[in-house]
């Protein structure tokens, strides 16, 4: 018997976060919790953790951090408050791996750290990448960690992948569910309100990415994601819509091969593989049944409609700090769409104009990237007021 995993889960009170911890509730031999944090869910992560016992928590809102504090304390738990002591934590010695399932931009310095702090990554926070994946996957190299994909699409071709390392990939091909205005036009889309985009066909995620799987930037910032994982160009990459989310992702090799990882939509199967690999572990999660899909569908997408994955696959392509605004903007439509401000199609104007305004910067560092990062927010936010 080894010893178990010692794990970070940053975003715990989350989907992927409380799914995670279902995970590691079936296999306590295996992992065991060492740092659990919390943007403002208090209530939860206090009962977590009374649950899971780890070393450590965050509340990432310090308004919470009494609270906290007088229910974790006398049980010997240590408790943190504020941002910047997520990126603190992750450097404990006691931690193995660090599952990264916090929302938007501001995964990126905790993962660093970690990365800095010779941590393996079980890597949920897809813009990490988009955003700053050069210097994510360089450091990564640097210090010899791993970034295991959480993404379900990352993790079927990561999965398709076992035993191939050493051959090429020709092309991989990214599905998507198509979410839930898969088939509609622009002249719908117009009026479509946030409720209707927060109903999501096959999957039952947070608010953030079910508004971009809604829009296709989801699958946009995927492509990125799926650039730096694995190293590919842009042709090497396409999406195809396929509906039922049974097939998660595909590897083409160059003998003209295709592998296909499948299984019913459900995240702890990937949840579980990045923490696990290279095993996989018995679970009792529901399995595929063929008599309960008679048949899967695939068609291209709709990329005039769904303007968001055209921008996407442009900002992969002209590189630098493209996919930093694409990202930044994204973020404050997605918000301002959540809050009633803007309409559907109109998050794709914005962006496309921050694409166009926000200055280009061919190698950006760190501090490029920050710094690209605010302008565009702030830009996005006037955009916004010349349009509500
Ligand atoms: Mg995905």
């Amino acid at each position: 018997m080894n010893n178990p995993k010692r794990v970070a889960i940053l975003g715990s009170t989350g989907s992927i976060g409380t799914q995670t911890l279902e995970v590691v509730r079936q296999h306590r031999e295996e992992f065991q919790v060492e740092v659990l944090t919390a943007q403002n869910n208090f209530q939860l992560l206090i009962e977590q953790a009374i649950e899971f016992e780890p070393n450590a928590v965050v509340i990432a809102n310090d308004e919470h951090y009494a609270a906290v504090r007088d229910e974790l304390q006398p049980k010997g738990i240590k408790v943190f408050a504020g941002a910047k002591s997520i990126a603190q934590v992750v450097e404990m010695d006691t931690i193995d791996v660090v599952l990264t399932a916090l929302v938007g931009y501001s995964g990126l310095i905790p993962t660093i750290h970690a990365i800095k702090a010779g941590k393996n990554i079980a890597l949920a926070n897809k813009e990490t990448l988009v955003v700053a994946g050069e210097i994510i996957t360089a450091l990564a190299k640097e210090y010899g960690v791993n970034i295991n994909p959480v993404d379900s699409e990352h993790s079927a071709i990561f999965q398709c992948l076992v035993g191939e390392f050493h051959n090429p990939i020709e092309k991989i091909i990214l599905t998507a569910s198509g979410g839930p205005f898969r088939g509609k036009d622009r002249d719908y889309l117009s009026t479509v309100t946030k409720a209707q985009a927060l109903k999501h066909p096959n999957w039952d995620m947070g608010a953030k990415v079910t508004i971009d799987s809604a829009s296709m930037m989801n699958k946009g910032l995927e492509v990125i994601e799926a650039k730096w994982l694995f190293g590919l160009q842009r042709e090497q990459i396409d999406v195809v819509v396929h509906p039922q989310s049974i097939v998660h992702s595909l590897v083409q090799f160059e003998d003209g091969s295709l592998k296909a990882q499948l299984g019913l939509p459900d995240m702890r199967i990937p949840i579980q593989f990045a923490l696990s690999f290279p095993d996989r572990l018995k679970s009792d999660f529901e399995r595929f049944d063929f008599a309960n899909f008679a048949s899967l569908d695939f068609e291209a997408p709709d990329m005039d409609t769904f303007r968001n994955l055209r921008l996407a696959f442009d900002s992969l392509e002209r590189g630098g700090n493209a996919p930093c605004i694409l990202n930044a903007a994204n973020e404050i439509v997605v918000e301002a769409f959540l809050k009633d401000q803007i309409g559907f199609l109109e998050m794709s104007d914005v962006i496309e104009e921050a694409l166009t305004k926000v200055e280009y910067l061919k190698e950006p560092s760190l501090e490029d990237h920050i710094e690209t990062d605010s302008r565009t927010r702030e830009l996005a936010k006037e955009l916004l007021l010349k349009i509500s």
